[in-house]
């Protein structure tokens, strides 16, 4: 295939990372003339970009891992329980020289526009170098955490010193040693980033608008013979994994907070319990009960529990209390941690509790707080992504009867049928849109289902004579009113939780929790449900 060829393919996979690597493996094997188009210059996606010091999986590798190829998993070698930045975008190199995908992906491709076409039922997918491609049927792999949220404060482009993105880390290596250093931002990435940079600069000033609910937790390199042993187990661990809620069975952030769901409830738990608790399990022990999910008030106790057990790492009090949530545990996605609270107690080390006075602006020197005023060399920006919809509506998509997806998603809210499909785009299949279980599971696992279910979806189009799928607004409805309600009860909804995940981190984002919570088995089962009853739900013309 030449770069020039730009007509007569089955179907187009935008974005080269987890998703679109294994939609065009798929698509090839099932013998459809499938293009990727890249806009970076090599595969990896969000793991090819975000890779600041301290950048890694929270989950376990041998799960962070493609499960549809025996070869690529009993060849790939993981050295670490949960692997680094640089060990994930070393193994997606690896699988796509091992299947032989690079032929079939354009690099420095980046898709601007795409409209359906309804007379030829087919897509014409633009892109920035002034190309027209087209294909009956496009596969988004466009990343869920892929767009930077753009931080928005005034004077960022007046600093003199380094201004570094943790989503646009620099290739070259960054020598932060003998600066100053300010980081913006202590969500996931932040508290990953505190800690290796602290060890770096001569000093850190974190800024901190919310505090992170963070777990500690050991990452080890595998021992002699352990990775093989578990290679040698991989039907029964995969097998594990995709009959498990989250999709990870192996010990992770999110199969810790399944076991807090099993446990006492905190609001009859007596005093000498709960110090118990914190004696025995720490940070991870003030959270472990059974209602701090469903229940605002043992949430709050739950919090100020944590508060204590964070005291016990840090030494000054203030700082210690500085670093004590206040929005509800369990309604971001879960954090881990190598050594953040301990970090606080490094002499070279400052916290910034924006809650007592927020940044004003940022200045040619450093940044400009209501609390006064730091002089920096380097400013870190951890400040998250425009989740979910954001490198969709970035395409200027155009469905039937001229319908925007972007004004949609803006107007109506980020409605889309088992979070794969939304009505008034046919033949348009997003890996992982909203209500996919993907935001409260581990993403690989859920963006394998996906890939297969719409991989299957086109065969069975092809098979029985359709050119066009498209989801119906009743059942896009009806599904987005069964995800609110599952979410309901439970404090993942709480109107003083600002996450990604309802996009309460953008300002103007219409707000709307945005995944799908009953877990992986049982979205299966439904999605099963829907290609048993003939694509229940679609219109198939
Ligand atoms: P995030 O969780 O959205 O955190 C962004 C941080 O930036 C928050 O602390 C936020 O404060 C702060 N912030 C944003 N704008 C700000 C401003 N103008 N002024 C001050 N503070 C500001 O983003 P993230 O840390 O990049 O993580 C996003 C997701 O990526 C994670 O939930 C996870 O799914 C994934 N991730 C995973 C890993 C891993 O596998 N271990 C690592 C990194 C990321 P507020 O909370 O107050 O808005």
């Amino acid at each position: 295939m030449t770069t020039s060829d730009t007509a007569g393919f089955d179907a187009i996979v935008i974005g080269a990372g987890f998703s679109g690597l294994y939609a065009l493996h798929r698509l090839r094997e099932q013998g459809l003339r499938t293009v990727v188009l890249e806009k970076a210059e090599n595969v990896g996606g969000t793991w090819l970009f975000n890779r600041y010091p301290g950048a890694r999986c929270d989950i376990e590798s041998i799960e962070y891992s493609y499960s549809f190829s025996d070869e690529t998993q009993q060849e790939w070698v993981w050295t670490e329980t949960m692997p680094r930045q640089p060990e994930i975008e070393a193994y997606l190199n690896f699988v796509a020289d091992r299947l032989d995908l690079r032929r079939d992906i354009r690099f420095h491709t980046e898709v601007t526009g795409m409209t359906f076409d309804e007379a030829a039922s087919r897509w014409e997918v633009r892109t920035a170098a002034g190309d027209t491609l087209t294909a009956p049927f496009v596969v988004a792999a466009t990343g869920i955490l892929s767009v930077p949220k753009e931080p928005e404060i005034a004077g960022m482009d007046t600093f003199g010193g380094l201004s570094l993105f943790t989503s646009r880390w620099p290739k070259h290596d960054v020598d932060l040693t003998g600066k100053r250093v300010g980081v913006i931002g202590t969500g996931s990435t932040g508290v990953q980033l505190i800690p290796v940079v602290a060890q770096q600069a001569e000093h850190l000033t974190v800024f901190q608008r919310s505090p992170a609910y963070t777990l500690p937790w050991e990452v080890r390199p595998f021992d002699d013979g352990e990775l093989d042993e578990l290679k040698a187990n991989y039907a029964e661990i995969r097998a594990a994994q995709r009959e498990h809620a989250v999709g990870a069975a192996r010990l992770s952030a999110f199969s810790v907070m399944f076991e807090m769901m099993t446990k006492p409830p905190l609001k009859s738990a007596s005093r000498e319990e709960q110090l118990r608790a914190i004696d025995e399990g720490g940070i991870i022990g003030a959270l472990s009960w059974g209602d701090v999910f469903f229940d605002i008030e043992a949430n709050q106790m739950a919090a100020k529990l944590y508060g204590e057990a964070v005291a016990r790492i840090v030494e000054d009090p203030a700082t210690a209390a500085a670093l004590t949530p206040t929005h509800p545990f369990g309604c971001k996605r879960p954090i881990i941690d190598q050594g953040y609270y301990q970090t606080f107690n490094r002499d070279n080390v400052t916290l910034v509790d924006l809650r007592k006075g927020p940044i004003v602006e940022v200045t040619p020197t450093g940044i400009r707080t209501e609390q006064g005023d730091y002089e920096l060399d380097a400013i870190i920006y951890a400040t998250g992504f425009d989740a979910m919809t954001g490198a969709m509506t970035r395409i200027s998509v155009t469905g039937r009867d001229g319908m925007s997806l972007a004004d949609f998603w803006s107007t109506e809210g980020p409605y889309a049928y088992l979070g794969i499909a939304v009505a008034g785009f046919p033949n348009l299949f997003i890996v992982q849109a909203p209500g996919s279980p993907a935001p409260a599971s581990n993403f690989v696992t859920a963006l394998e289902h996906h890939v297969e279910w719409i991989g299957d979806c086109i065969e069975y189009l092809r098979a029985n004579g359709y050119s066009t799928i498209e989801a119906l607004p009743d059942a896009q409805r009806e599904w987005i009113e069964h995800t609110a309600e599952l979410v309901a009860p439970t404090v993942l909804v709480h109107p003083t939780c600002n996450s990604w995940y309802n996009g309460g981190n953008v300002p103007g984002k219409k707000r709307m929790y945005m995944g799908y919570t009953a877990g992986i088995p049982e979205y299966r089962r439904r999605c099963d449900e829907v290609v048993d009853a003939g694509y229940a739900g679609f219109k198939l013309a």
